[in-house]
Parts: structure tokens; C-alpha cells; sequence
């Protein structure tokens, strides 16, 4: 490698962007520099997502794009669920990649590291027979104020569409005495917004003697002194328990948002896809969140187009919609993943179909938004300032709801709202975001 320099970019979830907050870390602590650019950088790294077939995509035409600098000295790499599921046929389809290495591997990236340095052109890091979780004192934090924390990687469920169970391994949980450790020493360096993650976060489950769950976790994180805001994500529904909802109403610290992606509204979808639970199952945990003291947003992930996925099931997503009135959703059309039980299953929904049923999705779902926004036009609700828009001459602000609330604030002047929790009264709704004042 000629100098020791990487570039990395990061594609998919929130749990790949704060995987790659532990890499760059860890590749810090050994004397690397990050560079803005792949032309700028000794070692190009790109940690991807292979959710969908388009996310997969976009990394082999990353790498044909740099194809014709792999003479020059540089060196290239690639993380995360693309590199565990393709494995090492990546050097067959871009034989200028020397690293492939999935995250259930991620702790031994130091020793891939030297083996990289020493001028080894094929490392791989590809076994998925791991009970460790990637823990790192040195993890290089993007954000000032919200600080990631995973306490479960992996996941033991079988969704029939889904490759993360062959992409990432099976699950394994942090000890709650290093998640709460990690949870003070932010604190102490002055995070005041702290996200649980996972893939199903709420399947957590202590791994020492006390074997807490996720909701007696979750209501310890937030006693942590400083910490002001706690999220967590992503929510399974066959493992939300009401305690969970007990816990928001317990501790204001912990954000009135959950998500809890359905992925149908059909119950005999619900078992074809292997979800766990049926659609009553699913308005169970719904009737919680909503008979909570507080006004709890709730927001889902849809899948349209399943295998055999008739008009009367997805009528019942639709109607599913309306009823619980979702606060926001991401809805995406089925696509075919490597090792999945979905791919041998017969009656495919035409493309042209699933686009005709993303569409409906989507307008109605906007509409419920449109409405449902347009009922806090008036209420007064705390924000993290995140950022400023100066185009617009306002402060983007987040409410706990998970909101983007943005605002004007007359004493402001030059002051730098960022980082701080500011009251903004809504005074008008779009069917994305919020507007709004300061109130002094
Ligand atoms: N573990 C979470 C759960 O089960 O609710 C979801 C995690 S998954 C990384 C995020 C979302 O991607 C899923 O909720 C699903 O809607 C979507 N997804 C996963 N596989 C998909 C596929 N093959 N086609 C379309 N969407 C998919
Ligand atoms: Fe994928 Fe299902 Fe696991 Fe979620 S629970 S990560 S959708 S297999």
C-alpha cells in the first residue's frame, strides 16, 4: 500500500453507518488518515448492503469504476453484507479487490490489516461461526450530539425474503455491564442523544448471569445521568412485550417513537414470509403503543409484491394503513435475495404489478400523513437542533416523536443552535416535515 490513507463509503442501514464508525476507528488507532476522496486514498473501502438487489448493484459499479486505478498502488476492500454473501467470488468478479470480509468478522481487522500491509493481495474474513459482538474503544463518531450503540448483532429469525441471517450470523447480544459502561462514557464525553441498535433490537437478551431483557435494559439506559434522549431500533414484533411501552411511560428520556415494521397487512402473507405473528398478533402491540399515557409515533416497514401476494391480501395492507395510521413508513417492492426461501416459492408478482402497488402505498400513506401532521399545527414540542438550513434561514430541528421540525428562532442572530433542546411551537405541516417557531 503506498500510503496509509483510506476512503471509505458506506451504503444501507443504520447499522452499517455506525459498523463503519467502529472500522474507521479501529484503522485510525493504527495509524491511518481518512481522505475525502478514493482518488486521494491508499485503501478504498466500501461497506455495503445487499437488502435489495439495487443496494448490491451499486457497489459492483463502484468497484468497475476504480477498476483501472488498482495498478496504482492502491488497494481495495469490501465489508459488510455484499462481501459475506458473495464471498470470495468478489476476486473472480473484481480481481483488484484484496479484502472481503463480512461483520461478523470485523474483530479481526487488525490482523487482516498487517496481512494487507504485508502486500497479501487475497484476505478474507468470511466465517460466520461467532458468539463475539465487534466491540472497539475506537470507534470515530460522525455525529456530536447522538451516539449509535449495538447491543445485538446478527439475527435467528428466517423471514423468507430476507438475507441478513446468512449476511450477518446469529444473534448475539453485548453484556448489559458493557452496553451501560459505553452508554457513561458517552455521557461523560458529552453525547446527550444515545440509539439502540439492532436488527431486531427488542430480541436482546443479557448474555451474563442477570440475562436482562430489552425493556429492563432500555430503563436503565435511561437513568444514565446526561443523557437526555434514548431511541432504539429496529423493533421485531414478535418479541415486543408491553413492558416495553411501560418503560416509555416510566422514563420521558426515552423517545415516544418506535418503530415496528408489519411488512403486510395479510395474515396469510404474514405466514408465507415466516414473520411469526399474525395480523391480530401485530394490532396487539399497536393497542399498547396507542393506550400509552404518552402520544407514542409509531412507523413500519411494508413489502409489496410478495410471492403470491393477491389483490385481497394487499387490500389488506391498505386497510391495515388506515388503521393504524402510520406516522411515516418505508415501503419497498419485493426483490429476489440469494438463499432465501422466498426464491423457490411460485405465483411471482409481475414488476410492472409491484410498481402499480408501491405507488398506491406510498399516496395513501401520504395522505394519512398530510392529516395526520396537519394536527400539530399548534402544539409546542422539544427539539435537538441538528443542523441549519441557511438556503431557508431556518434551524433543522428533531422532536422526540422523530420528526423533522424546522424553525426560525429570532434571537439566534449568529448564535449556533446545534446540539441544543429548544421548544418550537408547529405552526405549519407538510406531509414530511414540520415548520415552526421558537418559543422563548
Ligand atoms: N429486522 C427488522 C424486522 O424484521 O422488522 C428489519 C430489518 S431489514 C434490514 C429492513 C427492511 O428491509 C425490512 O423490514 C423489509 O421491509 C425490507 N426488506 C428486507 N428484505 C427485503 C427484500 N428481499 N425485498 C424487499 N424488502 C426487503
Ligand atoms: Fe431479516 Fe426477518 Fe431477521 Fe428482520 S427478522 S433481519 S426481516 S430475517
Amino acid at each position: 500500500m503506498t500510503a496509509k490513507t483510506f476512503y471509505i463509503e458506506t451504503f444501507g442501514c443504520q447499522m452499517n453507518a455506525h459498523d463503519s464508525e467502529k472500522v474507521i476507528g479501529t484503522l485510525i488507532s493504527r495509524g491511518y488518515t481518512q481522505v475525502e476522496t478514493p482518488e486521494a486514498a491508499g485503501l478504498v473501502l466500501y461497506n455495503t448492503c445487499s437488502i435489495r438487489d439495487k443496494a448490491e448493484q451499486k457497489v459492483f459499479h463502484r468497484l468497475q469504476q476504480f477498476k483501472r486505478d488498482a495498478g496504482k498502488g492502491k488497494v481495495f476492500g469490501v465489508l459488510g453484507c455484499v462481501a459475506q454473501q458473495e464471498g470470495e467470488k468478489i476476486f473472480e468478479k473484481a480481481p483488484h479487490v484484496s479484502l472481503v470480509a463480512g461483520s461478523a468478522s470485523y474483530t479481526k481487522l487488525p490482523q487482516m490489516l498487517v496481512q494487507l500491509e504485508q502486500g497479501d493481495r487475497r484476505v478474507t474474513g468470511l466465517s460466520l461461526d461467532t458468539d463475539e459482538t465487534f466491540e472497539t474503544p475506537f470507534t470515530r463518531r460522525d455525529n456530536p450530539h447522538r451516539a449509535y450503540i449495538t447491543i445485538i448483532e446478527g439475527c435467528d429469525k428466517s423471514c423468507a425474503y430476507c438475507v441478513v441471517p446468512f449476511t450477518r450470523g446469529p444473534e448475539r447480544s453485548r453484556t448489559r455491564a458493557s452496553v451501560l459502561e459505553e452508554g457513561r462514557r458517552l455521557a461523560d464525553s458529552g453525547y446527550t442523544e444515545i440509539q439502540l441498535l439492532g436488527q431486531n433490537v427488542n430480541s436482546y437478551r443479557d448474555p451474563s448471569p442477570a440475562g436482562w431483557d430489552f425493556a429492563t435494559l432500555l430503563a436503565r439506559v435511561a437513568q444514565i445521568p446526561g443523557i437526555r434522549r434514548v431511541r432504539f431500533i429496529t423493533s421485531h414484533p414478535r418479541d415486543f412485550v408491553k413492558p416495553i411501552v411501560d418503560a416509555i411511560d416510566s422514563y420521558p428520556v426515552l423517545c415516544d417513537h418506535v418503530h415496528l415494521p408489519v411488512q403486510s397487512g395479510s395474515s396469510r402473507m404474514l405466514s408465507a414470509m415466516d414473520r411469526l405473528y399474525t395480523r391480530d398478533e401485530y394490532m396487539r402491540c399497536i393497542d399498547w403503543l396507542k393506550s400509552a399515557r404518552r402520544n407514542i409515533a409509531i412507523t413500519t416497514d411494508i413489502i409489496v409484491g410478495f410471492p403470491g401476494e393477491t389483490e385481497a391480501d394487499f387490500n389488506d395492507t391498505l386497510a391495515l394503513l388506515d388503521q393504524v395510521e402510520y406516522d411515516s413508513l418505508f415501503s419497498f417492492k419485493y426483490s429476489p435475495r440469494p438463499n432465501t426461501a422466498a426464491l423457490a416459492m411460485g405465483d411471482k408478482v409481475p414488476e410492472e404489478e409491484k410498481t402499480r402497488r408501491l405507488t398506491i402505498v406510498q399516496e395513501r400513506q401520504r395522505a394519512i400523513q398530510i392529516r395526520r401532521n396537519a394536527a400539530a399545527i399548534g402544539v409546542v414540542h422539544e427539539v435537538l437542533v441538528e443542523g441549519r438550513n441557511q438556503a431557508l434561514g431556518q434551524w433543522i430541528g428533531r422532536t422526540s416523536q422523530n420528526r423533522t421540525l424546522n424553525f426560525g428562532a429570532d434571537r439566534a442572530g449568529d448564535e449556533n443552535l446545534i446540539g441544543q433542546y429548544l421548544d418550537v411551537r408547529v405552526t405549519r405541516a407538510g406531509p414530511n416535515s414540520l415548520v415552526g417557531e421558537s418559543v422563548m
